[in-house]
């Protein structure tokens, strides 16, 4: 049998909030639960809105946490010494030379305000016939998705889960127009790196985990859809409005800093679950409620 290996995966451009530390948990306690194997993954590529207190803070909010992990950075300096992402630029490339080869991937040079002003809900595949050479400057690439592509797996969360690739998403971009790997590509190539057999995200990544599903069908990969998915409910806001990054973004101090204790974490975590707990850390909890995190 496989190993079980997860990975928590955070972007440093902004403090964390309840939301990612509530995925963190999950994640950390599913993992434990199943024997498996933690990675911690800092998803950095978008270098601009990266700052060195965000990077700091996921290391913080893990060690306040008590989550360990024993894949990865241990330290804010490992990080951007061994697994900054930029180091496997090579690696994304080389993956999205295959997709030129195995699929049609287009220059697409439309400006953001370009495709507002046409109204779509989705990119309506402007560029796709125009033929303009890859390697034009400030170009996205495209990748076509044939019409009625539809992604089917058994979540572990969600159950059948059914989407229309085509319909939700589009000609979707799998390079940036700064040239960097887009998120869907960067994302889905250290899964196939680091051999993760269980992802546990957002419902609000389900769209992703299709796209990335796609795109490993079309290179021909077949570890990726072995892959096992948990797509948990998004924390909310009181008022509905979903947690986000631009909302933490706001927030000048890291949350640990401003929350009493990893126990009311703990126990507002678990109610979010739908359970109660008196628990104080995450060992205490797997310790009497660990068949809840088996999967
Ligand atoms: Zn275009």
């Amino acid at each position: 049998m496989k190993l079980f290996r997860s990975r928590i995966a955070p972007t440093p451009s902004g403090y964390l909030h309840r939301g990612n530390l509530f995925n963190f948990l999950l994640t950390a306690l599913i993992t434990r639960s199943n024997s498996g194997e933690l990675r911690l993954r800092i998803d950095d590529m978008d270098a601009q809105r990266s700052r060195p207190q965000y990077l700091h803070d996921i290391f913080d909010t893990l060690n306040w946490l008590e989550i360990s992990w024993q894949q990865g950075p241990k330290n804010v300096s490992e990080h951007i010494q061994f697994f900054t992402q930029s180091n496997r630029l090579q690696l994304y490339e080389s993956f999205l030379r295959q997709l030129i080869e195995r699929a049609e991937v287009y220059a697409c040079t439309c400006s953001r305000k370009e495709l507002s002003e046409e109204g779509h809900a989705l990119y309506p595949g402007t560029c796709r016939l125009k033929q303009i050479p890859l390697n034009t400057p400030q170009a996205a690439w495209r990748i076509h998705l044939p019409e009625g592509t539809i992604v089917r797996w058994l979540d572990k969360a969600q159950g059948k889960v059914e989407l229309n690739l085509s319909q939700l998403m589009g000609d979707f971009i799998i390079r940036r127009k700064d040239g960097l790997p887009a998120y869907q590509v960067v994302s889905l190539v250290d899964d196939l790196l680091y051999g993760t057999t269980f992802i546990v995200r957002g419902v609000d990544l389900l769209q992703s985990t299709a796209a990335q599903l796609w795109l490993s069908q079309v290179v021909q990969n077949p570890d990726f859809v072995h892959t096992g998915f948990y797509h948990h409910p998004l924390l909310m806001h009181a008022d509905g409005e979903k947690l986000s990054k631009s909302v933490s973004a706001n927030y000048s101090k890291p949350l640990h800093a401003t929350e009493a204790s990893t126990q009311a974490i703990i126990s507002s975590f678990c109610s979010w679950l739908g359970h109660t707990t008196k628990a104080k850390s995450i060992d205490e909890l797997l310790g009497k409620q660990s068949s809840l995190f088996r999967v």
